[in-house]
């Protein structure tokens, strides 16, 4: 099954370029902050779903390019996202990278996200007004996971997930001259975490140890490589985070990107593409009001 959420955070089933509107489904669904009805959704699906389901069959489809995608898990607890974590992007990020050369992902661990730079489709990648700073692509695909999980190993981490989605992990890079803020400041600029465009659950999509893993600038190829080239893989993932801290339905792990990160400015049009998942469009546009804070400006 595929769950979007979408227009006035209502809740949806895609199936092909439809979607079902199941809200009357789902306890809490709206906006008023905060939208957590989707982790009570994805922690209660083992008797969510017949109602899912039956409120499927009870509605007619609006087609999907009609709607207004949000992300699809709007507030999750935590965003949890491993650094680079595919084999040949390590060595690409040079002079740039953020990590003490020569470490490997698994030393490196995780790092988080805000909750609050989570964007949906619908509203795309805004960057600071003016900043002469260089921001990247990151492509990503994202677990969601689907119960309380805490310590455990990879031989039952998969237990843990409800599903998968596309996630772009925005990033305001640091600068050759060596201004290098804080890295969950320069990943967290509101809508600096894309999620979309929907939620595939793990039933639906099978086996994620091998899904191509694309992302195009304005149709240009950029990035290029599949999940069996992933460093730490899921269950790892899974059992390291767990091994800090309790995960909650869903929570979001950015499980890394490959080679070929690349700027992006204002005008471009960003598409992440995931084997299974699906596709997810992007304007990048400008905040309306330039940041106050100048230290974001290169010099
Ligand atoms: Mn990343």
């Amino acid at each position: 099954m595929k769950l979007a959420v979408y227009d006035d955070y209502r809740v949806g089933v895609v199936e092909g370029d439809s979607v079902y509107d199941v809200t009357s489904a789902v306890p809490g669904a709206s906006g008023a902050w905060p939208p957590v009805f989707m982790n009570a959704l994805i922690g209660d699906w083992a008797n969510a779903q017949a109602r899912i389901v039956a409120a499927r069959k009870a509605t007619v489809p609006v087609a999907l390019n009609a709607v207004s995608l949000l992300a699809p898990n709007p507030c999750p607890v935590h965003v949890f996202a491993a650094p680079a974590n595919y084999r040949k992007h390590i060595a690409e990020m040079g002079a740039l990278t953020v990590t003490p050369k020569g470490k490997t992902a698994r030393e490196q661990g995780f790092f988080l996200k805000a909750s609050a730079s989570i964007t949906g489709a619908g509203r795309g990648i805004e960057l600071p007004k003016g900043s002469r700073r260089r921001f990247d692509h990151e492509s990503e695909l994202a677990v969601i996971i689907g119960r309380t999980t805490r310590n455990v190993t990879r031989e039952t981490a998969m237990q843990a997930v409800f599903g998968y989605s596309c996630l772009v992990d925005v990033t305001m890079r640091i600068e050759p001259d060596g201004r290098a803020e804080e890295r969950v400041m320069r990943k967290s600029l509101e809508t600096f975490t894309p999620l979309g465009p929907w939620i595939v659950t793990a039933d639906e999509l099978g086996d994620p140890s091998n899904l191509h893993n694309q992302l195009f600038v304005n149709g240009e190829c950029r990035q290029d490589a599949t999940t069996a080239d992933l460093i730490v893989d899921i269950p790892d993932l899974i059992a390291y985070v767990s091994s800090v801290m309790t995960l909650h339905p869903g929570d979001v792990i950015a499980t890394g990107t490959p080679s070929g990160i690349g700027p992006i400015v204002p005008g471009d049009e960003v598409a992440i593409r995931i084997e299974r998942v699906g596709e997810m469009r992007l304007k990048v546009t400008e905040t309306p009001v330039a940041p106050a804070a100048p230290f974001w400006e290169a010099s």
